[in-house]
């Protein structure tokens, strides 16, 4: 058997699709961007792909898969989702539609048809990155948050209380469209902003596989810092969710018709939603898995036990009436190839991963006390990506995190507090970066 992967990064989620397959007996190919990866990690028999350039990417593939025919494929990351939906579509495997996978990414178009839909939407209005920011000001309510249409992790998400930060707001946003590194994405949603009414509430996350139209909960996320701007980095996911049972249905069933209205069908989805008395807003539902490091918070169980299984982390018992654990990605090429999602199940312990914030600008020199972290109970991992001497962006700006905290515990508040415990044993070296000299020639 064999699976197309669409991949955006380098780096720890390619590895760890490629350790499933090993497991599975899955043969992996890769389909990427690569102009814009400077290491080339990919094995032999990867398809260069341009991911601005969707037609020409879809033909590709299609072309390749003539000689070497897959089974099944999955994108990661949010840029090769709409690729992917179209090359399903050619050969004729079960997949999100290509227009729904671009409603999806695209937040303008997941507003309108959740709207449509009537389901729970703030009101929104675009202007263009170039208009005058007092003139839409006028016509707004506050507050308001303000987002790029085509950029993800929360970059470029700020919140207005009033025209004046509204003001300071777009202007910043102009400037983060205008750098070189988004202007690089070629993505024709760039120079569009979106405004929309902030929803005050509780903000959680669902991981999901949709089976030809029907929606498998794969875990709920509780995000238990308030993230009530002006900027809306995460932090703290948790599994299960504390919330009442009631309000967790009413978030599945939410998502469940966000997606139905998008049009997604067949694949991994990773939902964002806002609760308050007002019911549940869907902030977006993207056509992809959650992202990179964080999928290693969410392990499953299929029903029944096997034999003399072997445990597939350290620590875990071996022999006799284990019941296997697969990771996310074991899964999703599972599902890739046509497996119903029907009774996985998450694991019973409780889990749950910080996302490291970025405390401010800067040099990042390096960290004191991770053993120290790693310690604390019921902490499984403490994982630094941040690169020695690199130069960190915090939100709104920035676009990545310090590292990852996992922890699992019996109960959710117990990772909380493992996570958080964990996270106060950890010291960062950042250091003010060099003023900038600029020599002129001539
Ligand atoms: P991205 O796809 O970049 O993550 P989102 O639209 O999901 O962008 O917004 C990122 C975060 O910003 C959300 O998870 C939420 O915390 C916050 N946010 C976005 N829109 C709103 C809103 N209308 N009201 C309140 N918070 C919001």
């Amino acid at each position: 058997m064999r699976i197309l992967l669409l991949a955006t990064t380098t780096g720890y989620q390619t590895r760890a699709f490629g350790d499933a397959a090993e497991r599975l007996g899955v043969e992996l190919v890769f389909a990427t961007d690569r102009c814009r990866s400077l290491e080339d990690p990919w094995r032999d028999g990867a398809i260069a792909i341009r991911f601005h350039d969707e037609a020409a990417s879809v033909a590709a593939i299609v072309d390749a898969a003539r000689a070497r025919p897959i089974d099944g494929l999955l994108a990661v990351g949010d840029q090769p989702t709409v690729i992917a939906a179209g090359v399903a579509q050619a050969l004729g495997l079960p997949g999100h539609p290509p227009e729904a996978s671009a409603a999806a990414r695209n937040k303008q178009a997941t507003r309108e048809c959740l709207r449509e839909a009537g389901l729970p939407t703030p009101w929104f209005v675009t202007a263009p990155i170039a208009a005058d920011p007092d003139s839409i000001a006028l016509r707004l309510t506050f507050p308001c948050v303000l987002k790029p249409l085509a950029l993800s992790g929360s970059r470029g998400v700020m919140r207005a209380d009033d025209p004046a930060s509204f003001r300071a707001a777009f202007l910043r946003l102009r400037a983060l469209l205008q750098t070189q590194d988004i202007r690089a994405v070629r993505n024709a949603a760039r120079d569009t902003v979106l405004v929309e009414g902030f929803i005050p509430g509780r903000e959680f996350a669902v991981e999901g596989l949709l089976h030809h139209g029907v929606l498998h909960v794969l875990a709920i996320f509780d995000k238990p810092d308030p993230l009530d701007g002006p900027f809306f980095e995460e932090t703290i996911y948790l599994t299960p969710s504390s919330w009442p049972e009631a309000g967790q249905r009413a978030i599945v069933d939410a998502v469940a018709r966000a997606a139905e209205a998008l049009g997604l069908r067949h694949g991994p989805v990773h939902a964002e939603c806002r609760v308050n008395e007002g019911g549940v807003f869907v902030l977006e539902v993207a056509a992809r898995p959650i992202g990179g490091l964080c999928a290693r918070a969410l392990r499953f169980q299929q029903g029944g036990f096997r034999k003399g299984a072997v445990p597939l982390f350290p620590g875990e018992p071996e022999g006799k009436g284990v019941r296997p654990l697969f990771t996310l990605e074991e899964l999703l090429l599972r599902h890739a190839l046509g497996e119903s999602p029907a009774d996985w199940v998450r694991e019973p312990l409780a889990s749950g991963v910080m996302m490291i914030p970025i405390p401010r600008r800067g040099v990042f020199r390096g960290v004191a006390g991770v053993e120290d972290a790693r310690l604390v109970e019921a902490v499984e991992d403490v994982r630094i990506t941040a690169k020695a001497d690199q130069i960190l962006v915090p939100l709104p700006e920035g676009a990545s995190y310090l590292g990852f905290i996992f922890a699992r515990a019996a109960d959710a508040a117990a990772v909380d507090r493992a996570l958080r415990a964990a996270h106060a044993r950890l010291r960062f070296a950042i250091e003010p970066e060099w003023p900038v000299v600029q020599l002129r020639h001539g």
